[in-house]
C-alpha cells in the first residue's frame, strides 16, 4: 500500500525506512525492503515497519540503492513470505507493487505450465516472474519486457523493480495507482506520495498512467508503453517541514 526506492550516494536502508514510516497513514499488513548489498538481498515481515527495522539490526545494509514497500494484502494472507519485495530467479528481479493484477491467475498457470515455481500467493510475484519470462523469451532488455509485460496484465499498479545484472538501475510505472519521482542531486527518489521526499529535494515528477521510468547512471528517462518518449516535467513543491 505504500512505496519508497532510492538511488544516489545515501545508505538507501535509512531513505526507504524513513520514508516506509511516513507512509504509514496508508495503512499496511507487512513490509520489506530489498538492497545491492553484495547480492540483490531482500528482508521482510509481517507486521509493522519497526519489526522490519529490528529484523534488519544485525545485517550488513551497505547499499545506495533499494526498494520498500508496506503491503495492505489483496491476494493472499498477510504473512513473511505474501510481504513485498517479490523475486524471480533467473533474470534476478526483484519488485515492489501496489495494487491488483486481474488476469494473474490464468498468468500464473501458464506460468507454472513453463515450469515457474512461485513461494507466494500473491498476484505480484506473478507479475515479475512474467516480467521475467518475456524477456527471456523475446531475448530483450528489462524495460523492453516490462513494457511488453504492461501492454498484457489487466489490473492497477505502481511496480518499481530492481535488477542484478543492472546494479545502478530502477524501473518504475503506474496504472492507477500513485508514483511521484523526486530529482535531488545526483539521486533519485520514488514514492507513492511526496511525504517521504519532500525532504532531501522540492522537485518532483508526477508520472502518469501507463508511463514507464527508467532511473539508471543517475538520468531519468520516460516512455509511454506505446513506447513514445516523454520529457520529463519537473514541478517544485512549496517546502512545508
Ligand atoms: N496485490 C498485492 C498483494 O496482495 C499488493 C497489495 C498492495 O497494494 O499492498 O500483495
Amino acid at each position: 500500500c505504500g512505496i519508497v526506492a532510492y538511488v544516489g550516494q545515501k545508505p538507501a536502508h535509512e531513505v526507504i525506512i524513513k520514508g516506509l514510516k511516513r507512509l504509514e497513514y496508508r495503512g499496511y499488513d507487512s513490509a520489506g525492503i530489498a538492497l545491492m548489498n553484495g547480492g540483490l538481498n531482500i528482508y521482510k515481515k509481517k507486521g509493522r515497519v519497526n519489526e522490519l527495522e529490528n529484523y534488519l539490526k544485525d545485517k550488513n545494509l551497505d547499499s545506495t540503492i533499494g526498494i520498500g514497500h508496506t503491503r495492505w494484502a489483496t491476494h493472499g494472507e498477510p504473512n513473511d513470505v505474501n510481504a513485498h519485495p517479490h523475486y524471480s530467479y533467473s533474470k534476478n528481479l526483484a519488485i515492489i507493487h501496489n495494487g491488483i493484477i486481474e488476469n494473474y491467475s490464468a498468468l500464473r498457470q501458464e506460468l507454472i505450465n513453463k515450469g515457474h515455481t512461485f513461494l507466494s500467493e500473491t498476484d505480484s510475484e506473478v507479475f515479475i516472474h512474467f516480467i521475467e519470462d518475456i524477456q527471456i523469451n523475446n531475448d530483450c532488455t528489462l524495460e523492453e519486457a516490462v513494457r511488453l509485460a504492461l501492454t498484457k496484465v489487466v489490473g492497477a499498479y505502481a511496480i518499481v523493480i530492481m535488477s542484478k545484472d543492472n546494479p545502478d538501475m530502477l524501473i518504475a510505472a503506474r496504472k492507477g495507482s500513485p508514483l511521484v519521482i523526486g530529482v535531488g542531486k545526483n539521486e533519485f527518489f520514488l514514492a507513492s506520495d511526496a511525504t517521504p521526499i519532500v525532504e532531501y529535494t522540492n522537485e518532483v515528477v508526477y508520472l502518469n498512467d501507463l508511463e514507464i521510468a527508467v532511473i539508471d547512471n543517475n538520468e531519468l528517462n520516460i516512455r509511454t508503453i506505446q513506447d513514445i518518449p516523454m520529457t520529463p516535467y519537473i514541478h517544485t513543491l512549496d517546502m512545508e517541514l
